[in-house]
């Protein structure tokens, strides 16, 4: 699979069915943004928050009805409030109907990474996330915000575990 813009070839995300253009810092993705397993819907407005990844303006958007996100046109990462999180991701375990994914190993490289958190610019903390998933979590404790990449939430919502109703 080659870039669109300059034809290189694109690498694997780790874990992830989407790829990146190292040289052009631009993503491809199976899906489109409003489809998929975890479609988002853009609210039409641009923030002041940067994406910790690529350096431009993050978007309102929202995932399922109720929750509101900042995300990335470019990567797709989107950051929220801890608790927005929670919600949707209860929401989004408990409304799942297709097949467990087999869990796959946490990538130890991902916790060595620090970005800024999109909206104080202080280094985010990265830990394992306690639930579901074998995924690393980027989390601003000053701001209460969580940060995830493309793929994430959907690698949550799939992975074995209690999908118990609220
Ligand atoms: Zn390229
Ligand atoms: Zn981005
Ligand atoms: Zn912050």
């Amino acid at each position: 699979m080659n870039c669109l813009s300059c034809d290189g070839v694109l690498e694997e995300v780790y874990g992830q069915s989407h790829h990146w253009c190292r040289s052009c810092d631009l993503y491809k993705f199976p899906a489109a943004l409003g489809e998929g397993q975890v479609p988002i819907t853009p609210g039409g407005e641009i923030t002041s928050f940067q994406c910790p990844k690529c350096e431009v303006s993050l978007e309102v958007g929202s995932i399922t009805d109720s929750v509101q996100v900042c995300f990335c046109n470019n990567c797709r990462g989107f950051v929220t409030s801890s608790q927005s999180l929670g919600q949707v991701i209860s929401q989004m375990r408990s409304a799942y109907q297709g097949p467990d994914d087999r869990p796959q190993p946490l990538d130890p490289r991902e916790l060595e990474i620090y970005d800024a958190c999109p909206a104080c610019r202080e280094m985010m903390d990265s830990h394992p996330y306690y639930g579901p998933g074998n995924l690393v979590l980027n989390t601003c404790n000053q701001c209460q915000l969580a940060w995830l990449d493309y793929g994430e939430l959907a690698k949550i919502i799939r992975a074995p575990g209690p999908r118990g109703v609220l």
